[in-house]
């Protein structure tokens, strides 16, 4: 018997797995135990003590496909109406941390590979699940330790996992969303110095909180360039197409366009797309009414889009604030990228649209945030994420990740069960 998807995810969502600690290997043994049970190959790996990974084969041969999820959750805070480990379930939803992120899409992974094995259609190739320790906090115990300490088993044709945007309807038109790349973080700390001096004659000093200031308020003044990467220029067309604007997308026209979505959260997310973004986001200087600071420092949280890196970010930094202001790169991860070109991209494309209906499409897009994609592309791995929900799923539901009353419908569950088998049998059968 293979269990209930949503039982699944009730089971997965029952164990803790908050990061930090993880724990995942309480993911790992209670996947050990359900795969041994179907006589699937499996094994466990573990990065340290209580962060394992769990990694299982299907089929052999040289074509090799990988479903990835990430074992671990963030935690849950205060405030929620429900209890966000028991897992509950009702007629309708699955309750609880993880429950989208990522733990859904993992239940539907498992799911999947459960029926396919009960199916034993001779694959034409290895279909691989992974169920990765870390990812919330960064994947040193997760992906990044698989890739350096045993690469082979986890290296495939292309990689599915989370990331994708939900479904969003637009003038009764239904998308799905498939992403295919994440913008780069370069977090910077500026840093004023200036002299000390008693406030009462600030005249003998050099305040570095003015000096500091002026160069907030000349960030705030910065406009990044537009760049509009060929799938985001494609997304966007489509998008203004079925929306019937009848302006054309140019890097001048995008803003106004934008503008005219209703959908804040999307339109913003949609424009963070099309440029680096930067955001001064913490500030501290000065310790005492009285005294002039000869210090001050700002945080910037930068994000940039594939095609951009460190350099580029350095030399807007110092032709926005000047060279009065030391800037110092200190969080760095490059942008990754993998084409809509690909074979891969288009199977999941269609593989989608068959699923979801003639009436639907299917886009490309790149995140503003970065998940462990990142590190499979960077070793030469396309990845692409999806977060696929049924037809009828509340869009609202997006909105728990990482936040409270986390749940998923059961619908939509089974639509991405049924999308990775579709996908598996596409590509290996
Ligand atoms: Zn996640």
């Amino acid at each position: 018997m293979i269990p209930a998807a949503e039982q699944i995810l009730s089971d997965l969502i029952s164990l803790n797995t908050v990061n930090p600690p993880g724990n995942e290997f309480k993911v790992a043994r209670y996947l050990q135990e359900l795969f041994a049970s179907q006589g699937i190959d499996h094994e466990i790996i573990e990065a340290e003590a209580g962060r394992a990974n769990f990694i299982a084969r299907l089929g052999s041969g040289a074509k090799r496909l990988l479903f990835l999820s990430h074992a671990d959750v963030v935690p849950a805070g205060d405030g929620w109406d429900f209890d966000p480990f028991s897992g509950k379930i009702d007629e309708k939803m699955v309750y609880g941390r993880g429950a989208l992120d990522c733990k859904g899409l993992m239940a539907a992974q498992v799911y999947a590979i459960l029926r396919l094995a009960r199916e034993a259609p001779s694959l034409n190739g290895t279909l691989l699940f992974a169920a990765t320790a870390d990812e919330e906090r960064g994947g040193a115990c997760g992906v990044q330790y698989l890739l350096k300490n045993c690469p082979e088993k986890i290296s495939a044709d292309f990689v599915v996992n989370e990331g994708g945007e939900g479904p969003r309807t637009l003038n009764g038109r239904q998308i799905y969303f498939v992403q295919v790349g994440e913008k780069g973080t370069a977090w910077n700390r500026l840093q004023a110095a200036g002299h000390s001096c008693h406030g009462s004659v600030p005249t003998m000093g050099d305040n570095a909180v003015l000096k500091m200031s002026r160069a907030l308020v000349a960030l705030d003044a910065y406009r990044p360039k537009i760049n509009l990467i060929p799938e985001v220029r494609f997304l966007l067309q489509e998008l203004i197409r079925i929306k019937g604007l009848q302006e054309p997308l140019t890097e001048r026209s995008v803003d106004s366009l934008l503008n005219k979505f209703t959908d804040r959260g999307f339109a913003e997310t949609l424009r963070a797309m099309t440029r680096m973004t930067v955001s001064p986001n913490s500030i501290a200087g000065g310790s005492k009414t009285n005294i002039v600071p000869d210090e001050c420092m700002a945080d910037v949280d930068i994000r940039i889009l594939p095609g951009q890196d460190r350099d580029y970010v350095f030399s807007e930094l110092q032709r926005c604030i000047g060279k009065d202001i030391a800037i110092e790169i200190r969080n760095y991860a490059p942008p990754t990228f993998s084409s809509s070109q690909l074979a891969p991209y288009k199977l999941i494309a269609e593989v989608t649209q068959e699923l979801a209906g003639k009436d639907t499409l299917c886009l490309p897009h790149i995140s503003p945030g970065a998940t462990d994609s990142r590190y499979l592309r960077e070793a030469g791995i396309p990845s692409y994420g999806i977060g696929h929900m049924a037809k009828g799923s509340d869009p609202e539901l997006g909105a728990t990740i990482h936040g409270k009353n986390e749940r998923i419908d059961i619908a939509s569950l089974y639509f991405r069960a049924d999308f990775f088998l579709a996908l598996a049998r596409r590509y290996l059968c």
